[in-house]
């Protein structure tokens, strides 16, 4: 299979975040990206270097303006009398119906849903070349490769049209999707991240060409908390094109195989031409986040499960962090695929 990956990804490195309200080591680190390019290599992947695709499939899912704020802000950042080394929000307005602010404090509290986002003077360019690589991926699959694999880092699940949040910054899954829609009357999303793919979903909830379908923690006590739950179903002509299947929290490759093959139905029924897999880890039973149980041996099972599908599939890299696991499970999932795909 073949898959893309550009050296730049690497430069984002993102120092610190919230976590109940206490600062730690933020889990998004550059050396993730050694340990899936050793679990890309060891499944059998040819790595490709995207090319730059310019901003075209990127504006095509975020606003002019969030693209201007995440390209700009980290030098408008610099020039304010001690402020800290990487764009952190420190305030949030309580709806988006207010005036766009003017100063960079301001749009950072819009564009930013939470501190686990930092941007740095890398980040702008880090998150491009990450979206490029899904571009490439989706374009080799247009080209008639049965798949392709992005090792998008950073990831862009949470990342909204116009939001940054949760490691987050350009959707690189979203991204994909609609380069793939380009060519296609219909597109599914299936994400198997840990986290809600809050980011997805909110992109094309009013839209009923791209189904997004999420397993995911119960969001009940669990990132996104705001989005994930089994009752946003969609909006306007969106309704009931987006699936949402909370599980428990440490369930374990039985239950999530179970909720896959619920995902599934509503896949077929959709019909589509093409599918993007929106591929976390972090599922994992010993991944730091400690979310959910899903096995080594499971990921070779989910990637099997999906590849029965037989759609043309984009596998887009989302969370999944360091443990010593990390790569053993890309490769287990790579595998799983292309042992039923091929
Ligand atoms: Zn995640």
């Amino acid at each position: 299979m073949k898959a893309f990956y550009a050296e730049e990804q690497k430069r984002h490195d993102p120092r610190a975040f919230l976590s109940s309200g206490a600062a730690q080591p933020n889990p998004e680190k550059p050396e993730r990206v050694e340990r899936l390019l050793a679990g890309a290599l060891s499944a059998g992947c040819a790595i490709e270097r995207p090319r730059d695709h310019g901003l075209g499939p990127v504006a095509a899912v975020h606003t002019p303006e969030y693209l201007d704020f995440l390209e700009h802000i980290y030098t408008r950042w610099q020039r304010i009398e001690g402020a800290s080394a990487e764009v952190i929000p420190n305030i949030h307005p309580i709806a988006r119906n207010g005036s766009y602010p003017a100063s960079a404090v301001g749009q950072a509290g819009y564009h930013m849903a939470d501190t686990a986002c930092p941007i740095s003077g890398e980040t702008w360019q880090s998150a491009l070349w990450s979206a490029w690589s899904a571009v490439d991926a989706a374009e080799a699959v247009i080209s008639g490769a049965p798949a392709a694999y992005a090792l998008c880092r950073p990831p862009g699940h949470h990342a909204f049209a116009d939001v940054a949040g949760g490691f987050c910054f350009i959707n690189n899954s979203a991204v994909a999707a609609q380069v793939l829609r380009n060519q296609a009357s219909r597109v599914a999303i299936l994400d198997v991240d840990l986290h809600h793919g809050n980011g997805t979903q909110g992109i094309f909830y009013a839209r009923p060409d791209v189904l997004t379908i999420s397993l995911h923690a119960d969001p009940v006590r669990f990132y996104p908390f705001f989005w994930g739950h089994a009752d946003e179903r969609g909006e306007g002509a969106g309704l009931g094109y987006n699936f949402n299947l909370p599980l428990p929290r440490k369930s374990a490759d039985a239950a999530f195989l179970e909720a896959l093959a619920v995902a599934f139905q509503r896949i077929r029924a959709f019909s589509p031409d093409a599918l993007v897999v929106a591929l976390g880890l972090d599922a994992f039973e010993g991944d730091p986040f400690g979310g959910l149980s899903v096995t080594t041996p499971g990921f070779s099972r989910i990637g099997e499960a999906i590849a029965k599908l037989g759609l043309p599939t984009v596998i887009v890299q989302e969370g999944g962090y360091l443990c010593d696991e990390l790569g053993d499970n890309l490769t287990a999932f790579l595998t799983g695929f292309g042992g039923k795909a091929r």
